[in-house]
């Protein structure tokens, strides 16, 4: 199995995987790729599960993207995964996209279906599930503060917040006017319902100390969706000292081994953390349970993800 396909083998496909001793039917898009650990993920529940198919990374630039995702149905695919940078594209490129991709903006998952093809993000509700397995508790019972929100992990998970209803939303992001805008998209589900406290119940603030503190002591989850914190000389997302013994801190930084910068802070502070790990997982399964219809088989691909 190649490391990852391009586009050229994607229009010779028969040919390109001739000698594969099982055919790949379901990969995952990107620029890069070759980082992602998804196929170390699929490949085993595919296996534990008895199906014939295997799963590959497919290298793929912007200009080939809209052209090798109507590929996918001509060359036997079952689905595909999206990853940065084509989640947007996806959304475009596809036939039908489910209510949540819409809201996302993005689609990470794609179903064949004879000749059409679905979307569907399975990113947020990824992290729904992670919080219940590192935390055991529910998005909509918390009040969320997101770091990076003007990205596209910081955009999924406010809309999933959205989505929930959470408590309170705060969105935080280097440059404001990202944070700031799709505050002003989520409004409206943050409207009536519950009630008002003193405290407004979305609201994006510009990443200072003076704000960080105060947001920081009227929030219960703490998420950083930047990518700061991918490589261990990266510096802190977070002052020191604004983290206490109550937050739940969620990394989704998932690169490297042993804690990040802000999980080290966490665990000074006295906070639970947890890192991206789990809502890799969790959005991998879901796509597993859409593209198979069945359960997915999560400690085989906890297992492959962590050898990996
Ligand atoms: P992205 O769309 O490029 O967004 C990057 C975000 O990081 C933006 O909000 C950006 O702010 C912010 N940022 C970058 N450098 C910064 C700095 N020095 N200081 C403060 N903010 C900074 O990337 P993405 O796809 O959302 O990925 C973001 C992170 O999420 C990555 O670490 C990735 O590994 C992780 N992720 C994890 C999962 C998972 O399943 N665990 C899934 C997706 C992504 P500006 O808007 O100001 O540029």
């Amino acid at each position: 199995m190649k490391a990852a396909y391009t586009i050229d083998d994607l229009r010779a496909w028969e040919s390109a995987v001739a000698a594969e001793p099982v055919r790949p039917r379901l990969g995952v898009f990107g620029d890069p790729v070759l980082h992602s650990r998804s196929p170390q993920m699929h490949n085993p529940a595919l296996e534990q599960c008895g199906i014939d198919a295997r799963y590959v990374r497919l290298h793929i630039g912007e200009p080939d993207f809209a052209e090798a995702i109507r590929l996918l149905a001509p060359s036997g695919f079952l689905g595909a995964n999206v990853t940065i940078p084509h989640k947007a594209a996806a959304l475009r490129a596809v036939d039908d996209a489910d209510p949540v991709a819409r809201r996302m903006g993005a689609v990470n998952t794609v179903v064949v279906e004879g000749d059409r093809l679905a979307g569907f993000s399975t990113d947020g509700p990824g992290f729904v599930r992670a919080l219940r397995e590192d935390f055991s508790v529910d998005l909509r019972d918390l009040r969320v503060l997101v770091l990076g929100a003007g990205g596209g992990a910081g955009r999924s998970i406010a809309v999933q917040c959205a989505i929930e209803r959470c408590e309170r939303l705060v969105l935080v992001n280097r440059t404001p006017e990202k944070a700031v805008e799709l505050a002003r998209e989520l409004a409206p589900d943050f409207r009536g319902g519950r009630l008002e406290g003193p405290t407004a119940r979305l609201v994006a603030v510009p990443w200072d100390e003076a704000h960080l503190r105060r947001e920081l002591d009227q929030v219960d989850l703490v998420v950083n969706a930047t990518s700061v914190g991918m490589r261990r000389t990266d510096p802190a997302v977070l002052p020191p000292g604004l983290l206490r013994a109550f937050h739940l801190v969620y990394d989704t930084v998932y690169a490297g081994s042993g804690p990040t910068p802000l999980l080290s802070a966490a665990a000074e502070a006295g906070a639970r953390g947890a890192n991206g790990l789990s809502m890799l997982l969790h959005q991998g399964a879901l796509s597993f349970e859409i593209w198979f219809n069945r359960p997915a088989p999560l400690e085989a691909m906890r297992k492959g993800l962590m050898a990996a």
